[in-house]
């Protein structure tokens, strides 16, 4: 049991890669608080996650780039089990537009969602952290925080600027017993990406066929999507990790998409 009693707060594990993390981590131990925008379903993944592996969880209603919202989230987690081992700053959406055609609302948008999100999140629970002297953050990056592609202006800037902020919070957190790292994965089949394979199609006049094979998988080494269960092993691998040797890392899980 990897997670055995620890607390941790997972943004956006209503769905997909979160809803994934939050599973996993419940598996080994851990208690889990699903922070998320949509109430009803993360109260429906609460439930099945105590039913399931028989461990804590909590739902908590948080829009992540509100700072009221997420302070109240924390101070709830910490109420109910006193302090915070684990943060996984995950919930994310997707906007693809040209640049000339992106409306700069949904560039805003789009960057808070992604970074305010961490930052405040971050800024929420170091405090508990440090007071325990231990704790663990994780970033949902991306591929697109080392690469870039067409139609995603405000998402690649934001997973670039995940990175930036992860070292800064390695370094600040490091000398307090905090290690802050960022997991890169390449095309996961969820609701997020779901929603593009069409609107890409139009965008770039291919059929939906082709956005998958060509542009999604295309520079995987065997046409393969990575999918959830990868992304929320790479979560445990990080969380449970029992020392702070990695600090201020990112790792790719992309099917080889992209290599360093
Ligand atoms: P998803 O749409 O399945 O889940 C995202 C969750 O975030 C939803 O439950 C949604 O309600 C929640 N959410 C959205 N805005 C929120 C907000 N303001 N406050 C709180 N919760 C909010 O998407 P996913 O594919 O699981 O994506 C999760 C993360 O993984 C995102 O950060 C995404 O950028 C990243 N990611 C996804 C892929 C992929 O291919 N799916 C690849 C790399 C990185």
């Amino acid at each position: 049991m990897k997670l055995k009693d620890k607390s941790c707060i997972v943004t956006g594990a209503a769905s997909g890669i979160g809803n994934a993390i939050a599973h996993r981590f419940a598996s080994e131990g851990g208690k889990v608080a699903i922070a998320d925008l949509n109430q009803d379903a993360a109260q429906k993944a609460a439930d099945e996650i105590k039913a399931k592996y028989g461990t804590d969880a909590l739902a908590i209603a948080m829009d992540v780039t509100s700072e009221q919202q997420v302070d109240a989230g924390v101070a709830q987690v910490v109420s109910a089990w006193g302090g915070v081992d684990v943060l996984v700053s995950n919930a994310g959406i997707q906007i693809v537009n040209p640049v000339e055609n992106y409306a700069f609302a949904d560039w805003k948008k789009m960057l808070a969602i992604h970074l305010d999100g961490a930052f405040l999140t971050s800024k929420a629970v170091l405090p508990h952290m440090y007071a325990k002297g231990s704790g663990s953050i994780l970033f949902m990056g991306s591929v697109h925080s080392k690469e870039a592609s067409p139609l995603k202006s405000a998402y690649v800037t934001a997973k670039h600027g995940l990175l930036g902020l992860a070292r800064v919070i390695a370094k600040e957190g490091g000398k307090k017993g905090v290690r802050t790292n960022v997991i890169c994965p390449g095309f996961v089949r969820t609701p997020l990406v779901d929603k593009q394979i069409p609107e890409q199609a139009k965008e770039l006049g291919i059929s939906e066929d082709e956005v998958v094979k060509k542009v999604m998988l295309g520079q995987t080494v065997d046409g393969e999507f990575t999918t959830v269960e990868d992304i929320a092993e790479v979560a445990l691998f990080f969380a449970g990790f029992e020392t702070n040797a990695l600090n201020g890392q990112s790792l790719i899980a992309s099917h080889g998409w992209f290599m360093e």
